[in-house]
């Protein structure tokens, strides 16, 4: 059985704690290979190697620093395809959908390729007498990614892309369900001219993490994952004194208005909510239809959805997935068992006809979901779209905003006015109007709000570059030696 390794001081090192966890291929239910977990010693080793790494890494000039993205960039584009398909092979979503993936990924490489530019400071000439204030951005030393299983490629980049342009060194433990992406992006940092001990890959479970949290080298902590996960995280990083930021789970809802193009709503309802199986944090999870169109519309996503091919990711042609693991699988299943009896009609049933023994569900369609309900109440992160109806507007608005979730959002309308409207009143991080997955590009910031947010700062572009520095600020004179006197007096600036 082939092992997946942790990558540490700028080579593959094979895991020595004797604990293991299997990595299954989701469109077969066969196990693949096993990841070693990282014990408490093997996290401090790559710990350690960051830390060594870190003074050198820090004063290698920007040039230079941006000089390695750039190299990245090249040969994550070459390798689009091999990273997509390793994607594929342990998450089971579809090729094109994991090209996708590695491209939005791509795109937070492209912006740390600027990061001279992003780390640019304020200079004030003549604060006061002969005296000049400066500011400056520093990095904060060793930081730590833990990212969720589904996206692989894409979720690491967001993180560690900024990281070590902005001069930090990087420890990144990536999900134990598909661990192997991890690895080939650490080759290629390797292959980019990053020096050993700079990036390294800890896989594992609770016990990395909790070794991750309390270890009092490490600076930083980002987190992508669960809100449960993501608020003990938080917690326990911010009571270590460590700098944290952990984005949660999501609840999406897509609010369809009376005066909607109702085809291009329904297209994107089936897009947004069963593309990647579902399995996306900015899914479209709840469809709030206007109740003099929710008929028309339902009708529309449900004939859609007989065309949908649903196999093997990595076979052509197919357009969703497996889900990740059987457990996941039969959890997903669970909500729409007990839809009905919880007063949601089944439209479309996804729980029959799913194609071999892998991990499959088709798509499903619930209407007539109700706030009380446990498919509304839960993130199911499943090919599960429910269809609430709303009286108009204001029902829609208040919906979104009584939920504990606020991750993304989107609107559909040709009323510019409602769409404003909405914009300003929503209390949701990342919002879409006529644009169902409104996921930010790499120059600005991702993140939701509410139990989708767990820290200040959202992930990636400026607020990652500001989550990955801290500020200094610098003032300074350079008198005639013979102007200079004692003054106990507060320093003045008229
Ligand atoms: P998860 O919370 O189970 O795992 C995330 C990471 O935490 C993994 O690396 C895992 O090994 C670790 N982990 C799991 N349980 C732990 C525990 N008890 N103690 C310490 N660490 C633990 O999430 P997942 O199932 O891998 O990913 C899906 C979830 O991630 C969904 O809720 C989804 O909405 C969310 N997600 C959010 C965003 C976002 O940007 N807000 C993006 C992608 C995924």
């Amino acid at each position: 059985m082939k092992t997946i390794d942790h990558w540490i001081d700028g080579r593959a090192v094979e895991s020595t704690s004797g604990a293991t966890s299997p990595v299954f291929d989701p469109a077969t239910g066969e196990q693949t290979a096993e990841v070693g977990l990282a014990s408490v010693a093997e996290v401090d080793a790559a710990v350690a190697a960051a830390k060594a790494a870190f003074p050198e890494w820090r004063s290698t000039s920007l040039s230079r620093r941006a000089e390695v993205m750039f190299r990245l960039r090249e040969l994550v584009d070459a390798n689009r395809k091999e990273i997509a398909a390793l994607v594929t092979a342990e998450h089971g979503k579809v090729l094109s959908d994991a090209m996708g993936e590695v491209a939005r990924g791509l795109e937070n490489v492209e912006f740390a390729c600027g990061i001279p530019q992003l780390l640019k400071g304020e200079y004030s000439e003549q604060a006061a007498g002969g005296i000049d204030v400066y500011s400056i951005r520093q990095p904060l030393g060793v930081v730590a990614g833990i990212t969720p299983f589904n996206f692989p490629a894409m979720v690491p980049m967001w993180m560690f892309a900024n990281a070590l342009a902005c001069g930090n060194t990087f420890v990144l433990k990536p999900s134990e369900k598909d661990p192997s992406v991890a690895l080939y992006l650490a080759e290629l940092l390797a292959q980019a001219g990053l020096p050993a001990g700079c990036f390294n890959v800890v896989q594992g479970d609770k016990v990395a993490v909790d070794r991750i949290l309390e270890h009092q080298d490490i600076a930083a902590v980002s987190f992508v994952g669960s809100t449960p996960i993501a608020k003990y995280i938080y917690e326990t990083g911010t009571a270590n004194g460590k700098r944290v930021q952990a984005l949660g789970g999501a609840k999406n809802h897509m609010l369809v208005l009376a005066d909607a193009d109702v085809d291009m709503a329904a297209d994107a309802a089936v897009g947004a909510g069963y593309g990647s199986a579902g399995e996306r944090c900015m899914a479209i999870s709840v469809v709030l239809a206007a109740e003099s169109i929710a008929d028309e519309l339902v009708a529309k996503i449900a004939e859609r959805i007989p065309s949908i091919k649903v196999g093997p990711g990595g076979e052509p042609g197919n357009e969703m997935g497996p889900l990740i693991t059987a457990e996941h699988r039969d959890r997903v299943k669970g909500y729409v068992d007990a839809a009905p009896d919880e007063g949601a009609t089944i439209v479309v049933d996804g729980r029959t006809g799913v194609p071999g023994d892998g991990y499959f569900l088709n798509p499903t369609l619930l209407d007539h979901v109700g706030t009380d309900m446990a498919c509304y109440r839960d993130e199911i992160f499943g090919p599960v779209l429910s269809v609430m109806r709303v009286s108009g507007y204001q029902d829609g608005i208040d919906t979104i905003n009584a939920n504990p979730y606020a991750n993304g959002t989107a609107i559909f309308t040709r009323d510019g006015g409602a769409a404003r409207q909405f914009q300003f009143d929503v209390q949701v991080g990342m919002v879409g109007v006529n644009v169902p997955v409104p996921v930010p590009v790499s120059y600005y910031s991702f993140g939701g709000w509410k139990a989708s947010l767990f820290g200040d700062t959202h992930m990636y572009g400026p607020e990652g570059v500001n989550f990955y520095t801290r500020g200094k600020v610098v003032t300074s004179r350079w008198p005639d030696p013979s102007t200079s006197t004692v003054d106990l007096g507060f320093p003045e600036t008229r």
